[in-house]
């Protein structure tokens, strides 16, 4: 890029809650279903029907306020927005306009080894709309209304971002949060996450600056979609700058919406102005009174979240990039996984056991961590058994299987299957002479240089023992024996 072209780019980012029920009303708040199956008089707009605020909305959008370090309102008004579409039955949308429930925060990101505050303008709850469902070959258009009253917030960034990675990491980094806390379940295919960005360019031309006009894209559902469409609209605004010379003061703001299929934003409308949807407040809905004791309590329920977590367990535990990241996906994962490592003397076997074993146990059986049956002490003597050679990390597996099969702690299923390696060096050394009588071929074939024949020596001595040598014992022996 031109060092005489600043790039500013600001999200708008709406995040569907994960609340069983929607903002306001009693209907069942998930994703498809049989269209207008879930809807009643309140969701649906009919004449006299009154919405009642659902609690567990206001809870969510106070949490995700305060994980963005966000002033908190302590008076919670609601207003409408009124415009007129077939998936509004109202004609107006539930929303805040002059007073969000949350302002003034920030959010710290991180883009490659760079670590930058973008601050957040705003955070406000409101209803999403139903769905039109448009068809090919009918040329008619169908309204669904299972989505109507779906609680959103819609968080608004400052315009400081400077590059397409940055909008891109910005958005993983709200989804993370918000995932974690379990706000929304961030689902870009399903509609939970949809942002919008808005981009232009500063340009400085001979000692003067101007501001090509503002382009808010719309459509982008995917965080590669994000980053294609701000590259392609950062490029347009440069040749249409070229071409035409247009600053935003002389003609405001543009709606475009991002083309996947042919790369490319195509105009939608100008820009509507808040003035367009004849905001005022919404006289169904009381307002709501916090007490600044209920606002602070929201710190410790968001606690540390994952940037901070993937910097502690790094430099406490010494986990690899994977670990931290993978981990890092749920609040239960990282618990788990402390809880078993404080007093394990091998904290990144741990987190290899939790990242392989149990999450593959747990995704054939459909489960979350929460569900997982073992305590995480149960894991962290396995591990020490491993530590401490007692058994081998094969063994291990089937201590594991049979740890789950019965709940026993591994130490006495260890005794009970009278597991435990074959450290003898006597007793192995002479199952080694055994096999090595037996397989006269192998050691010439070891000799010319062939290694699976200590492989394949190692398997017979594996068999003898029922898996029960330390390899790096037997090993040694057969190397000792065949380098003679
Ligand atoms: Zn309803
Ligand atoms: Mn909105």
């Amino acid at each position: 890029m031109n060092k005489n072209i600043q790039v500013i780019i600001g999200c708008e980012i709406h995040l569907q809650l994960t609340t069983k029920t929607k903002a306001f009303c009693g209907c069942e708040n998930r994703f498809g279903g049989i269209p207008n199956t879930r809807v009643c008089p309140i969701c649906l707009g009919l004449p006299g029907a009154l919405p009642q605020l659902n609690k567990a909305v206001l809870e969510k959008a106070i949490l995700a306020g305060t994980a963005l370090h966000c002033h908190i309102e302590n008076w919670i008004k609601f207003d409408r927005k009124n415009y007129t579409y077939p998936d509004l039955p109202k004609g107006y949308q539930i929303s805040q306009f002059d007073q969000p429930i949350c302002q003034a925060g920030w959010l710290d990101l991180q883009v490659g080894k760079t670590k930058k505050k973008i601050g957040i303008a705003r955070l406000h709850i409101e209803e999403d709309a139903g769905k039109n469902l448009h068809t090919n070959t009918e040329n008619l258009s169908y309204v669904d209304f299972n989505r109507s009253g779906t609680p959103l917030i819609e968080i608004v960034s400052q315009p400081e971002m400077t590059s397409p990675e940055e909008a891109m990491a910005y958005t993983q980094a709200i989804r993370e949060i918000m995932l974690f806390l379990g706000i929304s379940d961030g689902n870009m295919e399903e509609g939970s996450l949809r942002c919008d960005a808005n981009v232009n360019l500063r340009i400085e031309e001979e000692g003067q600056y101007y501001a090509t006009p503002i382009v808010e894209i719309k459509n982008m559902n995917s965080f590669k979609s994000i980053k294609q469409a701000l590259n392609y609209e950062i490029k347009r605004q440069q040749k249409d700058w070229v071409l035409h010379r247009l600053t935003v003061q002389m003609v405001g703001k543009e709606t475009r919406a991002w083309d996947e299929a042919s790369g490319t934003t195509k105009h939608l409308r100008r820009k509507e102005k808040a003035s367009d949807y004849r905001y005022f407040p919404e006289p169904d809905l009381k307002t709501v009174v916090l007490t600044p004791s209920y606002i602070t309590s929201f710190q410790v329920l968001v606690g540390e979240l994952p940037a901070a977590k993937r910097e502690r367990f790094t430099s406490q535990y010494g986990l690899s990039e994977f670990d931290v990241v993978t981990l890092t996906t749920s609040c239960e994962l990282c618990d788990w996984f402390e809880e078993a490592a404080k007093n394990c003397s091998n904290p990144k076997k741990v987190a290899n056991w939790i990242l392989t074993e149990i999450n593959a146990w747990l995704n054939q059986n459909n489960l979350t961590i929460n569900a997982f049956p073992l305590p995480p002490k149960h894991i962290c003597e396995l591990i020490e058994t491993m530590e401490q050679g007692v058994i081998t990390g094969k063994l291990a597996k089937e201590v594991f299987v049979r740890m789950l099969e019965g709940g026993e702690n591994p130490q006495s299923i260890i005794q009970h299957m009278g597991l435990a390696v074959v450290k003898d060096e006597e007793a192995l050394n002479k199952l080694v002479l055994e096999i090595l009588a037996e397989f006269p071929q192998s050691i010439t074939d070891f000799r010319a240089g062939k290694d699976n024949a200590l492989q394949f020596m190692m398997g017979q001595l594996m068999k003898k023992t029922k898996g029960q040598a330390s390899p790096a014992k037997a090993k040694a022996l057969f190397l000792e024996r065949l380098q003679k």
